[in-house]
C-alpha cells in the first residue's frame, strides 16, 4: 500500500530519461514515491564491532593490523588457501581466504586492514569474503536490492541519492503528531531516507520500526474502514424474533450451553436483531459445540422468516451436518440437503422446494452458492471451516443479489497475530471452553516399531465397545501414492488382528455415496477401525471412536495433527492419540513433543504459525493473508497490536473527519478505499 501523495513521476527526477525510466517501470517503480518505498530486501553490515560483541557464525568485520606475511597454500587446481595473522584490538585472529593468493601481496607485515567475513568464535579466526587495505571505509551499513538485474545497483542507489536531493523536502508527514511524539518515531523523510542511506545500526532499526508502524496502521486503517464500509452498505437487516420461542428451542436441546457458548450465541443474536449485516468469524477448537450455535442462529433467523443456509467444504461433513441438524431440528421445521452429487429430478424437485421457501434450512458444499439455485429469503449464511473457501466465495452469495447475515466457523483456530491481519475486517467470537466432562485425549508419539502394541490397544479397545481411525502414511505431493498407502495398509491390517474386527477403508477417490456408506457403518459400529487418508480431517463426529493413530506425523502441521485429533475425545470415554512419527530435525521433535503436552488448539497454532510461516499455515495462496513490504506480523507483533488499537481509536472517534492533525492521513485513506470500492462490486 503506497502512499500516494506524491505524485511526481521518475522522470522528474535529473538524470532519468526514457531508457531508464522503463527499466524502473519493470521494477513497478513510476513515481518517486514507488522509488523511495521500494526497500532494500537485506542489509550487508560492514560495520566494525569490538571483538568481544561478535557473534559465532555470523557475518563480521574486523579492522586489523597484519602481523606477518600470509602463508598461501595451493591445492586442486587453481585452488589456494591463504592464511593470515592478524591483530584486533590487543587479540590475535587468524584470517583465512580462499582462492585469492594475489592478496599475499597487498598484505604486508604491519599494514592496517579491513576484513568482513565469517567470525568463528571457538577458534578466533575469520573467514573473509572481502577485505580492503586499509581502514573501513564503505558505508558500513550497505543496502541490498532485489533488482532482478533490471539495474545495475550503483545506478539504482545514484537514482535514489539523487531523488532524496531532489525531493527530500516534499515528502509529507503523515503520521499526527501525538503518535510521533508517543512512540518516538522518526519523522517519515527521515525514515525513507535511513532506510535506503543508514547512517547507522541504530538509525536503521529507528527507520524500520516507524515504517513499520505506518503499515501496520494503514493496514488497519483499511480493515476497519472495511468494517465500517460493510456496516454502513447495508442498513436495514433488522431480524425480529420471537425471543420466547428462540428460549424454548434453546431449553430443550440435550444439554446446557457452556458459559463460552452462551456468550457467542449472544453476540451472533445481537448482529442479527441489529441494523447492520452481520459479518462475523466463530472460533473454537474442534468439540466445543460450534454446531449447537450455529443450529440456534438458523432457528432464530427461521423464527424471523428467513431461510438459512450452512455451507461446508465436504461431503461428508455436509451428510453429517444434515444428520444432525435435522435431528435437532425434528419436528420444527424443514431441512434439505443439496450438494453437487445431487442431481436429475432429484435435484429439480429441491431447487424448487428451496425457490419457494418450503425448505427453511439448507445445508450443502459450495453447490448452495452455484448458479441454478435461488432462494425464497436467505437472510442467514454460516459458513463451516471457512478458510477453505476461496476469498472470492465469500462475495459470490453478495453478487447473487442475497445480502444475508454470515457467520463463518472455524475450528482451527487462527492465532491472534493471524487473526487480525487477515480477518480484522470482521467481528469475531470464540469459543475457548469445552463442554463439562470432555476428557482430554492423551497423546504418545512412538516409532513404528510400536506397532504390535498399539494392535494390542486398538483390539483391547474394540473389546470393551470402542473404536479407531487409523490414518494412512502420508506421501507428499501424491494423493494417488497416499490412497495406494491407504489400500495396502487396510490389506495388511486383516491380516494382524487376532480377534474379529471389521476394518473400513476411506479416501478421496470414492464417490460420495460410497464414502457416506464407509462413514455411516463407522458410525453406527459396524466398522470398528476406519483406515483413511486425511479426507477424514474436517468435522466428521463419532463420539464412540477413542483411538486415532497417525502414521508419518512429522509430517504435519501441528493445527493439522490437531484437528485429526479432534476425531476422538468426542463421547465420554477416555481417548487416546497415537502419534507414528522419526523426525529427523530437532524441529520435528519439538513439534512431536508439544503434541503430546497440550490439548489446546491457540497454543498448537500459535507454535505452527512460528514454525511454519502464515503461508504454510493457511496453505497455499488460500490465506487471503496480506503482504507487507517491511512488516511481518509475526515478528513485529506488539506494533500491530499497537497499531491495531490505534485505528480503531481513530475510526470509533471519527478523527479522520474531524481532526485537522488527521487530515493527510485522511487523504491517504480516502484513496486506498476508492480503490478497494472500485474493484469490490
Ligand atoms: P464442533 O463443531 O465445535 O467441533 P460440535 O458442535 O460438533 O463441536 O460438538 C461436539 C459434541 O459435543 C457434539 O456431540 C455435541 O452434541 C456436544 N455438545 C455441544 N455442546 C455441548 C454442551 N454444552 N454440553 C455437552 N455436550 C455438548
Ligand atoms: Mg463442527
Amino acid at each position: 500500500m503506497n502512499a500516494i501523495l506524491n505524485r511526481r513521476l521518475v522522470t522528474d527526477i535529473k538524470g532519468v530519461g526514457p531508457a531508464l525510466k522503463e527499466k524502473l517501470a519493470q521494477l513497478d517503480i513510476h513515481t518517486v514515491e514507488d522509488l523511495f518505498h521500494t526497500y532494500p530486501s537485506r542489509y550487508e553490515n560492514f560495520e566494525v564491532l569490538p571483538i568481544t560483541e561478535l557473534v559465532h557464525d555470523q557475518k563480521a568485520t574486523l579492522e586489523a593490523i597484519v602481523l606477518s606475511q600470509p602463508v598461501v597454500t595451493f591445492y586442486g587446481r587453481k585452488k589456494s588457501r591463504l592464511v593470515v595473522p592478524l591483530q584486533v584490538d590487543q587479540v590475535v585472529v587468524k584470517g583465512i581466504m580462499f582462492n585469492r593468493h594475489f592478496a599475499k601481496d597487498q598484505m604486508v607485515e604491519g599494514k592496517k586492514v579491513t576484513v568482513t567475513g565469517k567470525w568463528d568464535q571457538h577458534r578466533q579466526q575469520i573467514t573473509i569474503s572481502h577485505y580492503r587495505i586499509g581502514e573501513n571505509s564503505s558505508t558500513e551499513i550497505e543496502p541490498s536490492y532485489g533488482l532482478r538485474q533490471i539495474i545495475t545497483p550503483f545506478q539504482f542507489r545514484k537514482v535514489l541519492k539523487q531523488a532524496f536531493t531532489q525531493f527530500r523536502e516534499e515528502i509529507v508527514e503523515i503520521l499526527p503528531n501525538r503518535y510521533l511524539t508517543e512512540y518516538k518515531l522518526l519523522s517519515r523523510g527521515m525514515a525513507l531516507e535511513q532506510i535506503h542511506f543508514p547512517q547507522d545500526i541504530n538509525h536503521l532499526k529507528q527507520a524500520r520500526r516507524r515504517l513499520i508502524y505506518e503499515e501496520f496502521l494503514l493496514f488497519q486503517l483499511k480493515m476497519q474502514g472495511l468494517r465500517q464500509l460493510n456496516i454502513d452498505r447495508t442498513q436495514g437487516q433488522r431480524k425480529e424474533f420471537s425471543e420466547t420461542d428462540l428460549i424454548e428451542f434453546i431449553n430443550q436441546l440435550p444439554f446446557q450451553l457452556t458459559e463460552a457458548q452462551s456468550k457467542a450465541k449472544q453476540e451472533i443474536l445481537d448482529d442479527m436483531r441489529s441494523p447492520h449485516r452481520m459479518h462475523r468469524l466463530l472460533q473454537g477448537d474442534v468439540g466445543s459445540g460450534k454446531t449447537v450455535v450455529a443450529a440456534i442462529a438458523l432457528y432464530a433467523a427461521f423464527l424471523a422468516g428467513f431461510q438459512g443456509a450452512i455451507m461446508v467444504p465436504t461431503e461428508i461433513l455436509a451428510e453429517q451436518h444434515y444428520q444432525s441438524l435435522t435431528k435437532l431440528f425434528e419436528g420444527k421445521l424443514v431441512v434439505e440437503f443439496l450438494t453437487g452429487s445431487v442431481k436429475g429430478k432429484e435435484r429439480k424437485r429441491k431447487l424448487a422446494a428451496i425457490e419457494s421457501g418450503e425448505v427453511n434450512v439448507i445445508v450443502g458444499t459450495h453447490a448452495l452458492i452455484q448458479d441454478d439455485v435461488s432462494y425464497a429469503n436467505l437472510g442467514l449464511v454460516i459458513v463451516d471451516e471457512q478458510h477453505r473457501f476461496g476469498v472470492n466465495q465469500r462475495k459470490v452469495l453478495r453478487e447473487k443479489g442475497i445480502d444475508p447475515d454470515v457467520l463463518f466457523m472455524t475450528a482451527t483456530p487462527i492465532p491472534r497475530t493471524l487473526a487480525i491481519t487477515s480477518f480484522g475486517d470482521m467481528d469475531m467470537s470464540m469459543i475457548d471452553q469445552m463442554p463439562v466432562g470432555r476428557k482430554s485425549v492423551e497423546t504418545f508419539w512412538v516409532k513404528e516399531s510400536m506397532m504390535p502394541r498399539i494392535i494390542n490397544l486398538i483390539e483391547k479397545e474394540v473389546k470393551s465397545g470402542g473404536q479407531a481411525y487409523i490414518i494412512a502414511p502420508l506421501i507428499e505431493e501424491s494423493d494417488k501414492l497416499d490412497i495406494q498407502n491407504a489400500v495396502d495398509l487396510y490389506q495388511n491390517l486383516s491380516n494382524t488382528f487376532s480377534i474379529p474386527i471389521e476394518i473400513g477403508l476411506l479416501h478421496g477417490r470414492l464417490t460420495p455415496s460410497e464414502k457416506d456408506e464407509v462413514m455411516q457403518a463407522f458410525a453406527e459400529n459396524k466398522v470398528q477401525v476406519l483406515v483413511s487418508t486425511t479426507v477424514v480431517e474436517v468435522g466428521v463426529n463419532v463420539p464412540n471412536a477413542t483411538i486415532m493413530v497417525i502414521y508419518d506425523a512429522e509430517r504435519f502441521g501441528l493445527s493439522q495433527l490437531h484437528q485429526l485429533r479432534g476425531r476422538v475425545g468426542r463421547g465420554d470415554k477416555q481417548s487416546y492419540c497415537i502419534l507414528i512419527a522419526d523426525p529427523k530435525g530437532e524441529t520435528g521433535k519439538e513439534r512431536m513433543q508439544i503434541m503430546t503436552e497440550t490439548t489446546n488448539g491457540f497454543v498448537l497454532a500459535e507454535h505452527d504459525l512460528k514454525l511454519r510461516g502464515p503461508g504454510e499455515f493457511f496453505g497455499k495462496k488460500q490465506s487471503g493473508l496480506p503482504e507487507f513490504k517491511l512488516a511481518d506480523p509475526i515478528h513485529d507483533y506488539r506494533a500491530l497490536e499497537t497499531a491495531r488499537k490505534d485505528a480503531i481509536e481513530i475510526v470509533t472517534n471519527n478523527y479522520l473527519e474531524e481532526n485537522q492533525e488527521f487530515q493527510q492521513l485522511k487523504q491517504l485513506m480516502d484513496h486506498v478505499l476508492m480503490e478497494y470500492q472500485v474493484g469490490f462490486d
